[in-house]
C-alpha cells in the first residue's frame, strides 16, 4: 500500500482507503460509522474514524475483507 495514494476525503487519523479501492461498499457495510461511499467517483473513505473498540473492531474487519487490500491503518 505505499507505493499507492490515499484519497484525499479520509479524516486524518489512524484508517484510511486508499486509490485501489474498487468501490465495493464492503467496508461501509460492515462499518458503516466510519466508512461511507462517495457515489461520483465510485469509492469507500473513511469520514469518521471508529473511536470505540467496536468500532475499531468493526473497521479492522473490513480491512481485512477489503478484496482489493485499499484500506490501511497507520501505527
Ligand atoms: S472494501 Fe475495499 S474496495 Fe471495497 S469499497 Fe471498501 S475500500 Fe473500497
Amino acid at each position: 500500500m505505499e507505493n499507492s495514494s490515499i484519497s484525499i476525503e479520509n479524516v486524518p487519523g489512524r484508517y484510511y482507503v486508499n486509490d485501489k479501492c474498487i468501490g465495493c461498499a464492503i467496508c461501509s457495510e460492515i462499518a458503516p460509522d466510519n466508512f461511507t461511499t462517495n457515489h461520483e467517483d465510485g469509492h469507500d473513505y473513511v469520514y469518521l474514524q471508529p473511536s470505540s473498540e467496536a468500532e475499531e473492531g468493526l473497521c479492522r474487519e473490513a480491512m481485512v475483507l477489503c478484496p482489493v487490500n485499499a484500506i490501511g491503518i497507520r501505527g
